[in-house]
């Protein structure tokens, strides 16, 4: 009799361990979000008025000024981003990055553009003596995609990656064929794509020629999540780069407004599926920062070492943190792929053991 208590009470303690860990962990899916090269300081102060006159000196005339324009950087950054400030910060998540609060966020890799920033991003390592260009081509490197698919054995449609720029198919992965890929100027070839968009895509000249319209690559990666449930994703939005590389503040704040709708229409998407819903852990974040004077706020790279800076959102049914982050340790774009694989239950020091680690401040509650 003694015996088999012991034995049931060892039963019931390995049943309560293992539902802890299995507890400790909601996440189901997860996806990387990026906008290229939108500023921290839109991001946590709204539109800059001294950015504003540089870029046009009648900038107070202009319906984008009337538009965006408030008293305080709070009020500003929410008539930017309504939905990203009042509802996803407010009840869904938290975001590093505002140096006023001595958050920090930073890229590892010292170049400050787009492609190393993004295969830092996806691969958890910068490579700076070899991934110096953004011609690099097809990444040499797995992803956190090709990680995940192949430790979950996910089907070519179960990892995807969409983008505005053309290069961004070339960067998600080190084998073109592994997943689904689609990104540039172009349609999205499947199987019951609504042909009218198809078209546009096609047929639509984006803000520069390697770049499409963002509004196409979040219909096309919201019909694969509709007909495929990836498990595993990356979506990337290009415009607000360009329209800043062309010094058009106007364009530049519309693009950051109008992807603040499409994140909405993807959370809502999210919060409806149930293969989604509350089982979705988002980073949303930067490839790099730009210039914060009049003259460099339209560029960024080595000659500008504002770009470094950059922010990350955190949203997802495992961390509790909401709002802005303050008093942090600083954090790292290195770190991304290794948190979101950890969520899934993976170390991705397996696959790439100089990766950045997980962000640890995020997987204590
Ligand atoms: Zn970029």
């Amino acid at each position: 009799m003694k015996k088999l208590s012991s034995f049931v009470l060892a039963v019931l303690a390995f049943s309560a361990f293992s539902l802890q860990t299995v507890a400790q962990s909601k996440t189901e899916n997860v996806i990387l979000m990026t906008l290229d090269g939108a500023r921290l300081q839109e991001m946590f102060g709204g539109l800059d008025a001294e950015i504003f006159r540089s870029a046009d000196k009648n900038f107070e005339k202009k319906a984008t000024y009337k538009k965006f324009n408030a008293a305080t950087a709070i009020e500003r950054r929410e008539k930017l981003l309504p939905f990203f400030w009042t509802e996803l910060m407010e009840n869904h998540g938290s975001i590093a990055g505002n140096r006023s609060l001595n958050s920090i966020v930073k890229t590892t890799n010292t170049h400050f553009f787009s492609y190393p920033g993004y295969s830092e991003l996806v691969t958890g390592t910068a490579r700076d003596s070899i991934i110096d260009t953004n011609e690099f081509g097809q990444n040499r490197w797995p992803s956190f995609l090709n990680f995940l698919q192949k430790k979950m054995r996910l089907t070519r449609d179960q990892a995807a990656a969409f983008g505005s720029w053309d290069a961004i198919e070339l960067i998600s992965t080190n084998d073109a064929k592994a997943f689904v890929v689609n990104s540039g100027p172009k349609g999205f070839d499947a199987p019951g794509i609504d042909p009218v968009l198809n078209e546009a895509a096609a047929l639509t000249i984006g803000p520069a020629m390697s770049v499409r319209p963002d509004y196409f690559t979040y219909k096309f990666a919201l019909d694969q999540m509709k007909k495929h449930h990836p498990r595993a994703m990356f979506i990337s939005f290009g415009e607000t780069d360009d329209w800043a590389h062309q010094r058009d503040y106007e364009k530049y704040l519309q693009s950051w407004h109008n992807t603040d709708a499409m994140l909405r229409g993807l959370w809502i998407f999210i919060q409806n599926d149930k293969q989604y819903r509350d089982k979705t852990t988002l980073i949303i974040t930067i490839d790099h920062g730009r210039g914060n004077t009049g003259k460099d706020w339209s560029d960024h790279g080595s000659d500008v070492p504002e770009a470094q800076y950059i922010w990350m959102a955190f949203v997802g049914p495992e961390w509790s943190k909401r709002g802005e982050w303050k008093d942090s340790a600083e954090i790292y774009q290195n770190q991304v792929a290794a948190t979101l694989t950890k969520l899934m239950g993976f170390d991705y020091s397996e696959q790439d053991v100089n990766a950045g680690r997980p962000i640890n401040s995020l997987l204590l509650r």
